[in-house]
């Protein structure tokens, strides 16, 4: 139903409460581009980059990287081709000053309003699913040694390859995130609310159940 229409979303929801899964479904589902901005900076670092160098610093510390590198990648991005019937942003906007950019360039751009779910875990669970967590260099795919694990264990279903745990998955760049999101990220629920954009959805569960909910909540089933 709908799935024709023009979709801007915006997945929220701090590390751990399952973004980057839920968008990949969410892509695939209705054909449209995941846009990870953690995804894009580890590229940017893989490749050494210019912008890769600034960022590397930041994101091993688990602290945000500065607005304007983030904010010129999505700007960028957005205007590809392929995000002309939509798309699905996982882990941007993360700071009031990027989603009133966000705005800015969805409103020059005379794009679709936005949609913006909430995806809601308590913060022990977050930090259960973050230290265990795998993911795949090549592809972004994550996988979890308990809670998701990969059909042969150390590779990805997908590619194949060889499975990493992200630098930024040890105990204190894991802290360090959660305090970012709690400081910067969370006040964007607020925003969103009094937009009347915001879908907050229970991100407990199976990875299924959780989209299911998402898919709900936007009303495309
Ligand atoms: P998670 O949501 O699991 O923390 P991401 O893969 O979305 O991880 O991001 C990893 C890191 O990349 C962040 O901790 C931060 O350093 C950087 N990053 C990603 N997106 C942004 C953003 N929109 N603004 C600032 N930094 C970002």
């Amino acid at each position: 139903m709908n799935e024709n229409k023009e979709r801007n979303l915006i997945l929220l929801g701090a590390a751990g409460a399952g973004k980057g899964t839920q968008s990949q479904k969410m892509a695939t589902r209705l054909n449209i581009p995941q846009i990870s901005t953690g995804d894009m900076l580890r590229q940017a670092r893989r490749d050494q980059t210019p912008l890769g160098k600034s960022a590397d610093g930041y994101m091993t510390r688990g602290e945000l990287v500065p607005d304007e590198l983030v904010i010129g990648l999505v700007e960028e991005r957005l205007q590809k081709p392929d995000a002309g019937p939509g798309f699905i942003l996982d882990g941007f906007p993360r700071t009031l000053e990027q989603a009133r950019a966000l705005d800015t360039l969805l409103k020059k751009l005379g794009r679709a309003p936005l949609q913006v779910v909430d995806v809601q875990v308590p913060e022990a669970l977050l930090v259960e699913r973050l230290s265990g967590r795998l993911s795949c260099p090549k592809d972004g795919a994550s996988y979890h040694l308990k809670f998701a694990p990969p059909k042969t264990p150390g590779h990805c279903d997908r590619c194949q390859g060889a499975l990493t745990e992200r630098a930024d998955d040890k105990p204190d760049a894991v802290k360090q995130r959660l305090v970012e999101y709690r400081n910067k990220t969370a006040p964007l629920i607020d925003y969103y609310h009094q937009q009347r954009l915001l879908h907050p959805v229970d991100g407990v569960g199976e990875v299924e159940a959780v989209f299911s909910r998402i898919t709900q909540a936007l009303q495309l089933s």
